[in-house]
Parts: structure tokens; C-alpha cells; sequence
């Protein structure tokens, strides 16, 4: 695994765990060699990661939408910086700068780019794992959701499993790497073909 993708939020959470942890996060990412790839912001959690992964030697690639960078706060200090049109430019291009997908704290913005991949992986469209690194319990009610899902059929184990949740950055990373993705879904059950 070369690059990831990290989607968490611009905004820095109530206690200052989230910043502690996000920093232990970017430090893992260094020490196995990884890359960051993520929204380019130098605030909140993004500005966290990315300051850690720097600060480590590790290399930062932050994608920005044009709008966005007039008002986002650009980090100006990254490895690389890619200025992109659109909000959907920018998802493609983390998408494919990346072979994985890891969600931090954050809000809307963090959670619409989760689902987007979670549910492209679902589709087949890609193969590559993601996951939620779960700071400070902050996805235990997300997680308590697929559950439920899961219970009302509305979404099977096998693509509820996809999204990895782990509290432990290390341990998250290991099964990232020993990830095997499901096969695709299907609409139609047996009793319908
Ligand atoms: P948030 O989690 O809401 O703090 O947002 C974190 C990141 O998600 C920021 O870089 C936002 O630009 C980005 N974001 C916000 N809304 C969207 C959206 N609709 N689609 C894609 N990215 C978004």
C-alpha cells in the first residue's frame, strides 16, 4: 500500500483527542511508508494529519477544488498540491492517487466522501479496502446504523464487513493490508432469477 486516502474533518472536534489521535495517525502512515492523499485543508483534523505527515518526512498530496481554495484555507506548505474544477473532480482524483480509503472524525463532507467509496466498492467499480479509524467512540452510533441496516436487510454482511472500524491506526493498516474484497453485489436473490 502506497497512498491513501484520508477524508476527516475541517473542523478540529470538541476535545482536543481528535488532533491527538489524527497526529498518532499521520505518525503510523510514516512509519509504514505511506502516503497521504487528502483535501489539501491546512484546518481541523485535515490540517492535523497533514502537519504530522510532514513533520515525519512522509509525502502529503492535497487535492483542492479552485471555489474551494479561495475559501478552504490551503495548506501551502505540501509535498504537492493539485488544484482541481470541481468537488467531483476532486473525489476522482483522490480516488485514484489512492489504494485505500480511511475515514476520520469529521462532518457531512467526511461522511458524503466515505459513502461515495463505500458504495462504489459495493458496485465493483474498485477493489481497493476502506475503513473508519474510530476515534474517541466518534463512529459508534454510524457503526450501531449498519448494524441495524444490516438487521432490516438493507444491507448484507458481506459489503457491511467492507467498511473496516478500528480505534488502533496500527491495527487498522494491518487489515487493510490483508484485505480481500467480496464479490460484487447482485440484485437478484436465487429465488428471483
Ligand atoms: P467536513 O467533514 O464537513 O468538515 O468536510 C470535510 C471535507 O469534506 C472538506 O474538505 C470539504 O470540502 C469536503 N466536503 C464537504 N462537502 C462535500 C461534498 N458534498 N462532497 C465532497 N466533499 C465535500
Amino acid at each position: 500500500m502506497k497512498a491513501l486516502a484520508v477524508f476527516c474533518g475541517s473542523s478540529k472536534g470538541a476535545s482536543p483527542i481528535y488532533i491527538q489521535e489524527a497526529k498518532k495517525f499521520g505518525e503510523e502512515l510514516v512509519k509504514r511508508n505511506i502516503s497521504l492523499v487528502y483535501g489539501g485543508s491546512s484546518v481541523g483534523i485535515m490540517g492535523a494529519v497533514a502537519d504530522s505527515v510532514l513533520a515525519g518526512g512522509g509525502h502529503v498530496t492535497g487535492v483542492m477544488p479552485d471555489f474551494l481554495d479561495k475559501r478552504e484555507v490551503t495548506h501551502r506548505n505540501l509535498t504537492n498540491l493539485i488544484i482541481v474544477d470541481t468537488m467531483h473532480e476532486r473525489k476522482a482524483k483522490m480516488a485514484d492517487l489512492s489504494d485505500g480509503f480511511i475515514a476520520l472524525p469529521g462532518g457531512a463532507g467526511t461522511l458524503e466522501e466515505f459513502f461515495e467509496i463505500f458504495t462504489w466498492a459495493q458496485l465493483g467499480l474498485h477493489q481497493k479496502p476502506l475503513g473508519i479509524l474510530n476515534i474517541n467512540h466518534y463512529y459508534d452510533p454510524l457503526v450501531a446504523l449498519f448494524n441495524h441496516m444490516t438487521t432490516e436487510n438493507f444491507l448484507d454482511e458481506k459489503y457491511r464487513s467492507m467498511a473496516i472500524v478500528n480505534d488502533n491506526p496500527g491495527e487498522l493498516l494491518d487489515q487493510f493490508a490483508a484485505y480481500t474484497p467480496p464479490s460484487v453485489k447482485t440484485y437478484l436473490h436465487e429465488d428471483q432469477t
